[in-house]
This record gives structure tokens, C-alpha cells and sequence, in this order.
């Protein structure tokens, strides 16, 4: 790490991927739901690149579309090919609302050209995101999304705070309202309806931690969007292809205007999608919004986005199965820990996207960002994943980040985290 920073600023590419407090790990390399380090320790992978590895490190299926694309025709051909046209064809097989869609490198981009299409569309100024959501960290939409509760607006929404120093005041075009609650967000359309052109939200929250929609609530989003007039935008980038073949949006049955996706479906390429109705997406076409980008749909993340849909189209009812199955095995394995252990807890999971919430009392309850915010033992947390890093298993020690789970995770690696987690947490919770 000392010769990174030499010449990596702060020793990584990604600010999320240095944080002080996490002990230094430099991965040598990964196979299926392991990870290697430098020095040879082996670790049992529930970071999976913060989500990405739907199908494991390394995943022979992915690795041979790549190496074949690279070397049989080339890895980006700068013009229209057919594999980024089957690619988009399997995609809208699974999304049924993304009519007409573009491919983009990363979540940030995706979401930003996604937001510019909204306003353009609806020829309206403002951005309506929530607390705790993250969306990248482009000029118009990096919110402070973990701010400390004081900075939070008393009521039931307020402006966006700049998420980093060096910001413009695009940022003053973006609100952001309190999530799961269909009463805030009414009261910020009834107040600001007229200037919003879109409302978007991860549709279970899983940028602090994970937590799912409450019952009916995407529905009434949905409803109160439409009425006045705004488009929904469902930043699924976490969600799609991993609760579900085609994400929160067929799990809960709610259907956006757009869509955004990344992570799942480059299964660790850098490919993003977004997409919405022809109507909207006309804009693109007829050349009124502007879209670009030297590598956006190249050939080599399109063979490895083709290899995960074609996993995922032929397997999708045993594939999807077998996430939840492990899924909620990590998941109800955490909340028998800590609850033997005495140690107050919150377990929420969606599929094989898995939060443990420590907290500062027992009946604490984990609905939204406040919540996690105000009973979140962060500093417990980082002591519970040193000694279970240390002890061959690796999640993130902010609590906020999910753990994730991959297709060729097992029962039994799921039997040995939690195993490695338990004798963790007796060292270091007790
Ligand atoms: N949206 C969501 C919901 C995300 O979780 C992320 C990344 N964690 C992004 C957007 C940004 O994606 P990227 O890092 O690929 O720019």
C-alpha cells in the first residue's frame, strides 16, 4: 500500500475503496466466492467488487466469451456490432419497461444521462432524490447521501447538500426527500410538483445499508409520480439481475419510466445501461439529448454482459432460487449470532443482499437512513470485521455496505462465513 500511494493517489482508484479505517488488503486474485491476497491468505469473498460478481470471480462462462470476442474479432470496432444488439434484445427480454435503451461505462454516467433525458423530456428543472440513496457522483446528483443527522432538513425534505468539495450550483436543482415514507414525498410534489422532472430512488435502499421498500409504498410512488407529472426513475445498478432476473421492478411488480443498470450485468465488466419508454428514449434519437461515449456498448464488456443474460435467461428460475436460498441462510445464520451473543441487531435482507445492522438497543428498527443513522454501532462494526477479515472472510467494514452473494456461493461457504463471523464476534463484541 505504501508503494500505491507512491503513485496512486490515496493508493486506489475509488475513494470507497480506501476508507482509514479498513485494515490493507491487495488482491492477487479471485476465483468462484474466493479472494487472494498478495501475501497468499485466502478469504471467503461477501464484497464480490461491491456487487458486480453476480457470477462469481472469474466465471468460465464469462471468461471465455471475453477471450474469444478479443481474439477472434476484436475488442471494440468503434461502429454498430450485433453482439451489443442481442445484449440490448436480451436485456429488454428481462426489462420489459426499457423499450428502447443505450449502454454507458459506469453507474454515474448511466444516471446522469438518465436525469438530463428527464428534465429534457419534461422540460422541468428539478431532481428528486432521497436520503441515504447514492446515484455516483457526477456534477448534478452527488447528494451528501451519508450525512450526519444535524445536516438533515427538519422536515420532510429539503435542498441537496454537495457531496464533495468543488461542486458547481447544479446541485441546487436537486431536493432530497425522506424514503419510505409516501407522505414526504406527496408533500414535496404538492409543494414543488410543477418544477420536478423526475423522482429517482434505488428501489430498496442499499447505499446505507439494506432496506427494502415497505409494503405498497413503490406503488404509491408510482401513483403520485405520474400525477404530477414527473417521471420515476428506479436507479436499479444494485438491484438489477440480482433480486431477481429483471430486479426490484419485477420483484415488486412496479414499472418505472426509466431504468438505469450496471454492476450485476457486466458480471465485473465495466458495462451501465439506461432505458425507458420509446416515447422518452425519442429524445436520443431524434438527437435533442446528446449521449456519447468512446467505449459505451464495446465488444468486450458486451461479450461478458451476453455471458451473464445467458446465464440468467436459460437458469433464471434455479439461478434466482439459489441467491434467495443463500440469501436469507446468511442472513437468518447473522440474526442467531448476535442473538446468542446478546448483541443488539437489525438483519435485513433482499436475496442475496445482506445487511447487518449493529445498534445501540434491541428494539431498534432499521425503515430508512435516520434509522440507521440514529442506532448504528459503526465503530462496533469495524471491530467485528477486523477480526473476521483477519480470520479469512471479507466484507466491508462500513456497515452500510451490503454483503453480497453470487451464484456459486454454497451452503457451505455460507455455513463457514458465519462460523468465522461468530468466532469473530465472540473476540471482538464480547
Ligand atoms: N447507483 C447506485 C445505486 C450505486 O450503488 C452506484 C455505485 N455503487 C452507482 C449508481 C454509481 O455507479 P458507478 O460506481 O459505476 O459509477
Amino acid at each position: 500500500m505504501e508503494r500505491a500511494c507512491a503513485s496512486i493517489a490515496a493508493g486506489d482508484s475509488s475513494t470507497m475503496r480506501v476508507m482509514p479505517y479498513a485494515l490493507p488488503l491487495v488482491a492477487e486474485r479471485g476465483e468462484g466466492s474466493r479472494l487472494w491476497d498478495i501475501g497468499g491468505r485466502e478469504y471467503l469473498d461477501l464484497n464480490m467488487a461491491y456487487g458486480p460478481l453476480i457470477l462469481g470471480h472469474c466465471h468460465p462462462r464469462i471468461v471465455e466469451a471475453v477471450t474469444r470476442q478479443i481474439i477472434e474479432r476484436g475488442s471494440q470496432l468503434g461502429f454498430p456490432t450485433e453482439i451489443t444488439v442481442r445484449v440490448a434484445e436480451k436485456i429488454k427480454r428481462l426489462f420489459p419497461a426499457m423499450e428502447l435503451l443505450r449502454f454507458a461505462n459506469s453507474g454515474t454516467e448511466a444516471v446522469a444521462s438518465a436525469t438530463r433525458l428527464a428534465r429534457a423530456y419534461t422540460r422541468r428543472p428539478k431532481v428528486v432524490l432521497f436520503e441515504g440513496h447514492y446515484h455516483g457522483w457526477s456534477e448534478g446528483l452527488f447528494n451528501r447521501y451519508h450525512a450526519p443527522l444535524e445536516d438533515l432538513p427538519a422536515g420532510a425534505y429539503g435542498q441537496a447538500i454537495p457531496g464533495t468539495a468543488g461542486m458547481t450550483r447544479a446541485i441546487e436543482d436537486v431536493l432530497v426527500c425522506r424514503w419510505n415514507d409516501l407522505d414526504a414525498l406527496e408533500a414535496l410534489l404538492a409543494d414543488e410538483g410543477e418544477q420536478v422532472a423526475c423522482v429517482i430512488m434505488e428501489p430498496i435502499m442499499g447505499n446505507a445499508g439494506v432496506v427494502p421498500p415497505r409494503p405498497g409504498y413503490l406503488h404509491g410512488v408510482r401513483e403520485a409520480t405520474r400525477k404530477h407529472g414527473a417521471l420515476l426513475i428506479f436507479d436499479e445498478v444494485i438491484t438489477g439481475l440480482r433480486v431477481g432476473p429483471g430486479g426490484a421492478q419485477e420483484r415488486y411488480d412496479v414499472r418505472p419510466d426509466l431504468t438505469v443498470l450496471s454492476k450485476a450485468l457486466g458480471g465485473g465488466y465495466p458495462v451501465a445501461a439506461f432505458g425507458g419508454s420509446r416515447d422518452i428514449m425519442r429524445l436520443i434519437v431524434d438527437g435533442t439529448v446528446f449521449h456519447g461515449g468512446v467505449f459505451s456498448g464495446n465488444a468486450t464488456v458486451m461479450a461478458a454482459a451476453e455471458a451473464v443474460l445467458d446465464e440468467v435467461l436459460v437458469d433464471r428460475s434455479a439461478m434466482y432460487a439459489h441467491l434467495e436460498d443463500v440469501g436469507d441462510a446468511l442472513a437468518a445464520g447473522l440474526r442467531q449470532i448476535m442473538t446468542d451473543l446478546d448483541v443488539p441487531h437489525v438483519v435485513n435482507n433482499v436475496g442475496p443482499m445482506v445487511s447487518l445492522f449493529l445498534t445501540d438497543r434491541p428494539d431498534a428498527e432499521v425503515a430508512g437512513y435516520r434509522d440507521a443513522r440514529a442506532h448504528g454501532r459503526f465503530d462496533r462494526f469495524i471491530d467485528l470485521q477486523h477480526e473476521v477479515q483477519a480470520g479469512g472472510v471479507f466484507f466491508h467494514p462500513n456497515m452500510f455496505e451490503p454483503m453480497y452473494l453470487s451464484a456459486v456461493h454454497t451452503r457451505e461457504d455460507v455455513d463457514l462465513a458465519l462460523e468465522r463471523i461468530d468466532a469473530g464476534a465472540r473476540t471482538s463484541l464480547l
